[in-house]
């Protein structure tokens, strides 16, 4: 329905001292950041997270996650580093991240956006046609150039050289440019980085040390959101942390010693110059 003050222009009329002008009307500010917000493509499933509906229950890390994340909200657009939430699935990471996203759309103007991981390397794939070469850059330029940027379920596509290439793009244009990113993934930062389900083996080396210098890390374990009835709240999510931690034994987070020798392979090395990545394009991701 149209406003009734502006009847819907996003322009209102004021007089003042007998000149008639303009204004931009109070419904165009609330429209601007309606169309952010579905700019920013969230998942209808997450349109209304924000911190303050988040669940919290006794769970030190989970807290120090979401009190820096409020931190994070806050301080934006000064901000040096993004956020990188790790953990099990169901533990509430998309869920911080979008309201993130969210919050400094609505409350800082930002240009915001979200992608699952794996639906933008699809949507990068698809993008290929031999006739518009550029075609792969309208997906990539806003991908490179949003204010704030959620990298959702980092590591869970299959990892070859193509997804490496294209992520590490991403990331170093982003970090250059000094643009923040918000990443989930479900693969812990193990020290021994030979295991395969290590975030290090998933994402590869270059990216790998790319996050850290680009991230704060924020690790946590918690309940499983997706496990809570629907009338549940912060004493069955602690149950449910406390009975997954006992199911898997508690695994004892492993640090340092016993690990093999790494062969050259894994020596960490500086990741080059956005010039020397040689992205090979869309059409190298096409049937990988
Ligand atoms: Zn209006």
């Amino acid at each position: 329905m149209a406003c009734a003050r502006c009847e819907g222009t996003g322009w209102r009329p004021v007089e003042q001292d007998g000149i008639r002008r303009v204004e931009r009307c109070s419904c165009w500010q609330q429209t601007a950041a309606t169309r952010a917000l579905e700019a920013a493509r969230v998942p209808p499933r997450y349109a209304r997270c924000d911190l303050d509906s988040f669940i919290l229950y006794p769970n030190e890390r989970l807290q120090a996650a979401v009190a820096r994340a409020r931190r994070f909200i806050e301080a934006f657009p000064a901000v040096t580093k993004g956020l990188c939430l790790i953990g099990p699935p169901g533990i509430g990471k998309t869920h911080i991240a979008v309201s993130v996203l969210r919050a400094v759309i609505l409350e800082k103007g930002a240009r915001g956006l979200f992608y699952d991981v794996r639906d933008l390397l699809r949507i990068i794939r698809s993008t290929y046609n031999p006739v518009v070469r550029t075609a792969e850059m309208d997906v990539l330029r806003p991908v490179m150039e949003a204010d704030l940027l959620v990298l959702d379920d980092l590591g869970a596509e299959k990892p070859s050289e193509w997804v490496e290439e294209t992520m590490n793009l991403i990331v170093n244009t982003r970090y250059n440019e000094r643009r923040p990113t918000i990443f989930t993934t479900n693969y812990e930062d193990s020290p021994d980085e030979t295991r395969l389900d290590s975030l290090c083996v998933r994402v590869g080396f270059r990216m790998h040390s790319r996050l850290h210098e680009m991230c704060e890390f924020l690790e946590y374990d918690g309940g499983d959101f997706r496990m809570l009835p629907a009338n549940g709240g912060a004493d069955d999510l602690e149950m449910l942390w406390k009975r997954g931690r006992a199911r898997r034994g508690l695994p004892p987070r492993t640090h340092g010693p016993a690990k093999a020798e790494l062969g050259p392979q894994h020596v960490r090395a500086q990741a080059p110059p956005l010039r020397e990545l040689r992205w090979p394009g869309g059409k190298a991701g096409r049937g990988v």
